[in-house]
């Protein structure tokens, strides 16, 4: 089962992806993860990356999709996989595509996490990230048992640099420019499916397994 979660920043993609993950056995692949991790350890690649992301800017093409290509070609990736944050524009989706092609495979589903911007805004001030490990948490939908003290592994929690109110403006406008025109392109495609994520994430989750097992 190859998933792909589609949406714009903060509607969910992340947690729903986890959820996915567990409930099927299947990686979760977060491109946005992996370029933090790599800030974290100070390479290269995470260097280059903090440059975009810090001004709410998508990471060139170049940087993200051999990243990808090779991560979905490991071995714990046969049975299938969930994709958040990847692909973000039209060339990433084609070269996931020729990609898959090569080896004869393709994704099964790309799931577009519905939110309108209006609820974003709301959504990003309150989410709260581990530094430890990395687990999101919202302040009112997600809140952790102990206040500012990750659930998981006793970490410092911390709002993102690239959600405060300034950046999420911009990555809303990056979104409609750059990465809606996929929901076209995998309705083309024939594999869109639309889930409402304004709804409680246990709900969103039931949508969202509902349409896998259909
Ligand atoms: P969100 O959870 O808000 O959707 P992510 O954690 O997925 O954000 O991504 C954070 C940032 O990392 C993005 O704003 C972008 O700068 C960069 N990024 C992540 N995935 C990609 C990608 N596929 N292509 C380009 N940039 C990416
Ligand atoms: P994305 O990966 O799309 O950027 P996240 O999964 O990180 O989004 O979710 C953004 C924030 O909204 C997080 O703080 C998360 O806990 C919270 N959240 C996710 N889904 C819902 C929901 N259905 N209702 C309310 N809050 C949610
Ligand atoms: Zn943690």
């Amino acid at each position: 089962m190859k998933i792909i979660m589609l949406g714009a920043p903060g509607a969910g993609k992340g947690t729903q992806a986890k959820k996915i993950a567990g409930e099927y056995n299947i990686p979760h692949i977060s491109t946005g993860d992996i370029f933090r991790a790599n800030i974290k350890n100070g390479t290269e690649l995470g260097m280059k990356a903090k440059t975009y992301m810090d001004q709410g800017l998508l990471v060139p093409d170049e940087l993200v999709v051999d990243l990808v290509v090779d991560r979905v070609n490991q071995a714990d990736c046969t049975d299938g996989y969930v994709l958040d944050g990847f692909p973000r524009t039209i060339p990433q989706a084609e070269a996931l595509t020729e990609a898959l092609k090569k080896l004869g495979q393709k994704v099964d589903y790309a799931i577009d996490v519905n939110v309108p911007d209006e609820n974003i805004i709301n959504r990003m001030s309150g989410r709260r990230a581990c530094v430890g490990c990395g687990a999101t948490y919202h302040m009112v939908y997600a809140p952790t048992k102990q206040e500012g003290i990750c659930d998981t592994c006793g970490g410092e929690l911390i709002l993102r640099d690239d959600d405060k109110p300034e950046t999420v403006g911009k990555r809303l406008n990056v979104y409609h420019e750059q990465t809606q025109p996929l929901i076209d392109y995998y309705t083309r495609e024939g594999i869109l499916h639309t889930v409402d994520g304004t709804i409680d994430i246990d709900d969103v989750f039931g949508a969202i397994v509902k349409l896998l097992e259909a």
